[in-house]
């Protein structure tokens, strides 16, 4: 049996007819490539606006009861600008009828920001020939907003089945308890989502792989606006991705993970201006011929607060630690980390949340745990250094904390994760840009 692929193609990859031509070869030159889903046209240079952004411009006018015709019409001119360099027949105008006279009924704003992607994937699919299959009909949210997989999985794969090719629009389907309404029941993933669009087709297809089209040859191993030149990342595993992203590298919507992750399919992020470089191969392990550094990549983020609680005795306390975190938890405050010695316990909290709720946890953490002391250090910058490789490779921590000492780095805080998958390091915000760049060099380059 031949492998299928599912390929996902992002704004700037179907910015323009020029980038959508690039795209069709693509496709082409793998007839594997069997379903493809696509955003609606992104930013064609750097001022420029995207699609979606103009539609939900377009949104806010028409709900406030202004003139919205300016903002269509540049959204039509767009379409049209690609019809006609395409060099096919599509009668946009008749299509943006449509849209305005669903305007009338007021129709949720994720009806209007669903129509860049819809309109995008019905001009690529005419232009290759290929048959165009609506989100609408088989992906679903159930009626409280939340992504309805068991419904979608089994009517999208059936549905698929007798597709050998389709185009499918990414972004939106329709949630299940307003789909009475007249165009009431689109309802639109968050932002970027047509990346856990193309997630769920490559899982309800059974794809062999997952390729994420993009503008960049995968993931870096360092943010590029500090680093210069960071080496991409040739293999990663989704559980070094998970530790990566959340500390702020991006390169894929969250909640794209998932689906394909549950099923055992990979996912390739690649480069459709440069098509043939191989990009970043996400997988759950990696094969065993593949040689990999100790250490994957490195992250971080500014803005935590650290609250560090001293009592002597502490460790002899049963219940201490969970009715201090159990304060954070009721004041609505998620914490980050959680470093403990003998007879401390630091929490480290996001500062814009913790803020909010300062005076009210001081006081329960003075009057419920009656500590000897509390100390805040705020402007804490968090960064991870993530890789599977560590738990083997004997000395990365040493090395870890010899760059930073060598770069004048005072380090605030230390949290290895328990499956020694990263070492968390705590750094004032003012060493943040240092810390990265010098482990950067010590533990990648
Ligand atoms: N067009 C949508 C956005 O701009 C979704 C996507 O491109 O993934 O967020």
């Amino acid at each position: 049996m031949s492998r299928v692929i599912t390929a996902k193609f992002g704004g700037t990859s179907l910015a323009d007819a020029s980038q959508i031509r690039k795209v069709a070869e693509i496709i082409k030159s793998n007839p594997e490539r069997r379903y493809v889903v696509a955003s609606a046209p992104g930013k064609r240079f750097k001022d420029d606006i995207k699609v979606t952004d103009l539609l939900y411009s377009c949104y806010s006018e028409f709900a406030k009861g202004d003139e919205y015709s300016g903002t269509l019409a540049k959204i039509k001119a767009r379409y049209a600008e690609i019809i006609s360099e395409l060099g096919i027949k599509f009668d946009i105008g008749a299509e943006i009828e449509k849209i305005e006279n669903e305007l009338r009924y007021y129709p949720p704003a994720d009806y209007l920001a669903s129509r860049g992607e819809y309109l995008n994937s019905k001009i690529i699919a005419e232009f290759l020939g290929w048959p165009f299959v609506d989100a609408a009909e088989v992906i679903f949210f159930d009626e409280n907003g939340n992504f309805d997989g068991e419904r979608t999985f089994m009517t999208m794969s059936g549905k698929l089945r007798d597709f050998p090719n389709a185009v499918i629009p990414g972004f939106y389907g329709t949630q299940i308890s307003v789909s009475s309404m007249p165009q009431g029941g689109i309802k639109t993933f968050s932002r970027g989502g047509s990346d856990v669009t193309g997630s769920i087709v490559a899982r309800s297809t059974q794809s062999d792989i997952y390729e994420n089209w993009t503008d960049v040859s995968g993931m870096l191993s360092a943010d590029p606006r500090i680093v210069s030149n960071p080496k991409p990342i040739e293999y990663i595993t989704y559980t070094e991705l998970r530790e990566l992203s959340y500390m702020g590298a991006s390169v894929l919507h969250e909640d794209a993970v998932f689906p394909v992750r549950k099923a055992g399919i990979p996912i390739n992020i690649r480069n459709t201006n440069s098509p043939d470089d191989k990009g970043t191969l996400i997988a759950a392990t990696i094969p065993s011929d593949v040689k990999r550094n100790p250490v994957t990549g490195i992250a971080g983020r500014k803005g935590f607060t650290s609250i560090r609680v001293e009592k002597s005795q502490m460790n002899g306390e049963t219940g201490f630690g969970a009715r201090l975190l159990y304060i954070f938890a009721r004041n609505g405050i998620p914490f980050e980390h959680c470093p403990t010695g003998i007879d401390t316990i630091s929490v480290v909290v996001n500062s814009s949340s913790f803020d909010a709720k300062r005076d009210e946890i001081l006081r329960e953490l003075k009057n419920e745990l009656s500590p000897d002391f509390i100390t805040i250090e705020k402007n804490l910058a968090v960064i991870a250094v993530v890789g599977e490789g560590m738990v083997s490779a004997r000395g990365t921590a040493a090395k870890v904390f010899s760059a930073l000492a060598e770069a004048g780095v005072n380090i605030r805080m230390i949290d290895q994760g328990s499956d020694e998958l990263n070492i968390i390091i705590g750094v004032d915000e003012a060493d943040y840009e240092k810390s990265l760049k010098a482990l950067y060099s010590a533990m990648i380059k």
